[in-house]
């Protein structure tokens, strides 16, 4: 079994560009590092768990000594598969990391030298999926809640996204169908804790079947009250910057497809703001790749149902 990276290499992962370059300079550095993070540092056979094992195929794969069963570097990861060196994809990790902005395939096809737009397009999506934490902390004790109408050039392509956010701190986005009560209070059970106070517009699908105990104010506000002092700054505040993001580095190219891949990505980028150091963000990418589960092709492709977690239709969920 896989386990999270131990705090020490953790502390000791680069600071700086400079640093990162020095530290995963050639493939064994990278192979190296990606061995501390996913066996602590000595490789074990994935069938009986010996590490009496040595390395073949010039250092991707090794053999168990016991019971000879081949173990790849990157099997059961986001990467395996991969026939590309770990130094390509920590090199894909700096880059998708360290910008603030992110980065879209077409930049990644470039910057990585890659022929096809479509490499560049999938190494994204597993990037970007490893930048999604599966064992988030709700939100609270004071969340703002909206909604927003995101993409599509005009009006009628424009997606839903639902909006949860800490005051002056991290933020929920989902992808929706409708913002009726089933489905905020879906939303409500899953990113914000059941203690929180929310602040929410008028809208009446905000209220205590959707968000249960938690205590709540509507506030309506004019446009001029607004102005003077919006009562969900924190949500609107987001909202814009989460447009200008899909517009600027993604040239508003975001289909509803894979548009919560991007809202996670924003989301993870946006919680961590204040991290010092951006190359930092690249130990959590690299720790994430070693610790999900695979994600072929066919699944980045016909990805919409993990998507629609949120959506009112229940058959989609098995969640309640
Ligand atoms: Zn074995």
């Amino acid at each position: 079994m896989t386990q999270a990276m131990p705090d020490d290499l953790w502390r000791d992962f680069p600071k700086t560009a400079t640093e990162f370059e020095a530290r995963f300079a050639t493939e064994a550095d990278c192979r190296a590092y990606w061995i501390a993070a996913r066996w602590g540092g000595e490789p074990a056979c994935a069938r009986c768990r010996s590490t009496r094992v040595w390395t073949i195929r010039d250092g991707t794969t090794f053999e168990c000594a016991e019971c000879g069963h081949q173990t790849s570097l990157t099997s059961g990861t986001l990467l395996e598969k991969t026939r590309k060196p770990l130094k390509m994809w920590f090199r894909a990790v700096f880059e998708i990391s360290t910008r603030r902005t992110g980065i879209s395939a077409k930049d990644l096809q470039r910057i990585m030298g890659f022929g096809s737009y479509k490499t560049a397009w999938s190494w994204l999506h597993k990037l970007r999926a490893a930048m999604v934490r599966p064992d988030r902390e709700p939100l609270g004790p004071f969340v703002e809640m909206d909604e927003a109408l995101v993409g599509g050039k005009g009006g009628p392509n424009k997606e839903l996204v639902l909006v949860a956010a800490e005051a002056g701190g991290r933020v929920r986005l989902a992808h929706a169908d409708t913002n009726d009560e089933a489905t905020l209070e879906r939303f409500a059970g899953g990113q914000v804790a059941a203690d929180a106070r929310v602040v929410t517009d008028g809208l009446a699908s905000y209220n205590e079947q959707s968000l249960g105990e938690r205590r709540h104010q509507a506030i309506v506000q004019s446009k001029a009250e607004r102005r003077a002092k919006d009562a969900l700054q924190t949500c609107h505040w987001t909202i814009s910057l989460l447009k200008r993001w899909l517009l600027g580095t993604h040239a508003g190219a975001v289909g509803p497809k894979y548009l919560q891949a991007y809202l996670d990505e924003f989301a993870f980028r946006h919680n961590r703001r204040k991290t010092k150091g951006t190359v930092r963000i690249a130990a959590r990418v690299i720790e994430q790749l070693v610790v999900r589960a695979p994600l072929p092709m066919r699944t980045l492709i016909d990805a919409t149902p993990r998507y629609r977690w949120f959506a009112s239709d229940h058959r989609v969920a098995g969640l309640s």
